[in-house]
């Protein structure tokens, strides 16, 4: 059984911005519809297949390797004619099935195809993708909600949709013929009383409409979210002194921490998680202890630095986490202003900075009160 794929991309709509319609805007490194033509390419047994174009467009499609072979058609003044074009160009040698897709829909899968055409091969003379809707539906009038939809048993529309070609055909015709526009062919399909089987559809196979809309399929395209992950660990020794400067915050005690800039061991720690996250090396790399600039420094600096480079790179800092060891001082009277020291360093929510600690059980260096330790663990998100 022979089955044909129709690519609707006629439509000019310029709601994504930008000076060309959203089917011929670049997504990654080809136009929208490319992708789209490519998937159904890709499945050698679809033939043939169609391209419903703008009439302004025919040089654009030629100039893609995705439409090499397809049929390239005009389209009408609207979608619903647009298919009757692609359909009648078929109609001299009618294939069994077609499957009709919307050109903004980018993302489409082998597996979706697949879906919608075995519900025909198994004898639907109709079978679309459906989304479950999730989110709660209202009705609103005049800025308001002015009721609340029952959205068991409804889904959203996708495409492709797939139907037995001599039916559809007649149908459209005869909408045609009664002046007739239709959202998409199930309803064409529906008013000429064919019965439409519905396919689990996908989040994935999104309609391009708005600019966010690209940014989705382009995080979809590339895999997703990037996360990285980066630790920092520090020790400085004790020495004479009367306070220690712990995350930005000066702690009294009976002694002080030796170091080159202020000794800072929590800020040195989480610095350096967020430069190993960038693997960008350490404070050391960026700060070289044998500059004299540094000496005394506030350890903010560091750690404001290595926040910036993180902006520069793309990224944002999806949370931080901080244990201090140590014996004494005690430190959970002074986690929260920590927190918020931390927080206002790198420009994050308190409910994403952790700041805690442990002793060692009056074990090892930081047993004997030799020094304090600090593990850091940063989680940075792009885009
Ligand atoms: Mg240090």
């Amino acid at each position: 059984m022979t089955t044909a794929a129709v690519i609707v991309a006629a439509g000019r709509g310029t709601r994504a911005g930008g000076p060309l319609p959203k089917q011929w805007q670049a997504l990654g490194a080809r136009p929208v519809v490319a992708h789209a033509l490519g998937a159904f390419r890709a499945l050698p047994d679809l033939a043939p297949l169609v391209l419903v174009l703008h009439p302004d467009d025919f040089a654009r499609a030629r100039a893609l390797p995705e439409a090499a072979g397809a049929r390239l058609v005009s389209g009408g003044a609207t979608r619903a004619d647009s298919v009757l074009a692609a359909l009648e160009a078929l109609a001299a040698d009618p294939p069994a099935h077609v499957l009709i897709h919307d050109g903004a829909r980018p993302l489409v899968s082998a597996e979706l195809i697949g879906r919608v055409r075995a519900a025909l091969a198994e004898g639907a003379e109709a079978a679309a993708p459906g989304l479950p809707v999730t989110d709660a539906l209202w009705r609103v009038e005049g800025g308001r909600v002015a009721g609340i939809a029952d959205r068991s048993g409804l889904v959203a529309a996708q495409t492709p949709q797939g139907f037995a070609f001599a039916p559809l055909l007649d149908a459209h015709r005869a909408r045609s013929a009664a002046g007739q526009d239709a959202p998409d062919d199930v309803a064409v399909a529906r008013a000429a009383g064919m019965q439409v089987t519905v396919v689990p559809g996908e989040a994935r196979n999104l309609k391009i409409t708005t600019a966010g809309d690209f940014l989705r399929a382009i995080r979809e395209l590339e895999g997703g979210m990037e996360v990285r992950t980066g630790t920092g660990f520090d020790v400085h020794a004790f020495g004479p002194g009367d306070h220690v400067v712990l995350c930005g915050v000066a702690v009294p005690h009976e002694r002080g921490l030796v170091g080159h800039s202020d000794a800072d061991v929590g800020l040195h720690a989480l610095a350096d998680a967020l430069y190993g996250a960038l693997a960008e090396g350490d404070i050391g790399r960026h700060f070289p202890p044998s500059d004299p600039q540094w000496k005394g420094a506030a350890s903010e600096i560091f750690l404001a630095h290595a926040a910036a480079r993180v902006r520069a790179r793309g990224f944002r800092i999806a949370g931080i986490d901080l244990t201090l060891v140590c014996e004494r001082p005690k430190i959970a009277p002074h986690a929260p202003v920590m927190i918020a020291r931390i927080g206002a360093i790198l420009g994050l929510d308190r409910d994403r900075v952790s700041v805690k600690a442990t002793t060692s059980e009056r074990l090892g260096f930081t047993g004997r009160e030799e020094g304090i330790a600090a593990l850091a663990t940063a989680t940075l998100v792009a885009p």
